[in-house]
């Protein structure tokens, strides 16, 4: 019976492998040196996959991986059933944020109830949160840089995930809100968890006595 994991490089790859190791699991090749998408452990009945940040969710959905890591953003953003979130693993932990210019007076705008141009790749938590707050905003879909949009006029204001702020001081914005507070969750194929259910509640025990508090 084998388990496949699916994760994405960089943090979240970082912040696994303890969890992992916590379970018994070493992967034997490094992703950052290997161009392989199929990494195998030191157990032969498990693999991990890579796959873009954002694709984790659909991975698991479909079948395609049994379980997998994404952040809470990723998951906020993905429509989709079929997926169980059994645990915060309290991993890659960052906030999501409206940031404007520093020269820009955001609370009077709010005030005024001025129409606000808003640029992010969270469009769904964006749009839920101007809603709640009743704020018109025009939502303007990006997939990076963010940051780039207010300086250039393309946006009034981004929502983009903040860890320490640094990238956002180094282009003179400002954080004028906190939307929430975003960590990674372990996700399970439903299926799945029927299926092979033992290897898979071994893992998730492990992985929630090992995740930080
Ligand atoms: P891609 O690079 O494929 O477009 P991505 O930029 O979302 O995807 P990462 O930067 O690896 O990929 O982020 C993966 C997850 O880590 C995010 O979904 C988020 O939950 C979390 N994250 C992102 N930025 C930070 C940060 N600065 N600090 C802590 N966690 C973060
Ligand atoms: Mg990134």
């Amino acid at each position: 019976m084998t388990i496949t994991l699916a994760l994405s490089k960089g943090r979240i790859f970082e912040e696994t492998l303890p969890l992992l190791r916590a379970a018994g699991i070493e992967v034997l090749e490094d992703p950052e040196t290997s161009r392989k998408l199929i990494l195998t452990t030191n157990q032969p009945e498990v693999r991990v996959v890579l796959v873009r940040a954002s694709d984790v969710p659909t991975y698991v959905q479909y079948g395609g991986a049994d379980l997998g890591v994404a952040g809470r953003d990723v998951l906020l953003e993905h429509d989709g059933e079929g997926l169980y979130q059994p645990l915060d693993l309290n991993i890659a932990r960052c906030r999501m944020s409206v940031a404007v210019r520093d020269d820009f007076d955001y609370a009077a705008a709010v005030k005024q109830g001025s129409r606000l141009r808003v640029a992010t790749k969270y469009t769904s938590i964006a749009r839920d949160h101007f809603a709640d707050k009743g704020v018109h905003v025009d939502l303007i879909k990006l997939y990076g840089s963010m940051e780039l949009a207010p300086l250039t006029g393309l946006a009034d204001a981004i929502v983009d995930l903040v860890s320490t702020g640094s990238t956002l001081k180094a282009n003179r914005l400002v954080e004028v809100e906190r939307i929430m507070d975003i960590s990674s969750r372990l996700v399970v194929n439903q299926a799945a968890l029927k299926l092979k259910r033992e290897p898979l509640r071994r893992l998730i025990d492990a992985f929630a006595s090992a995740s930080p508090k």
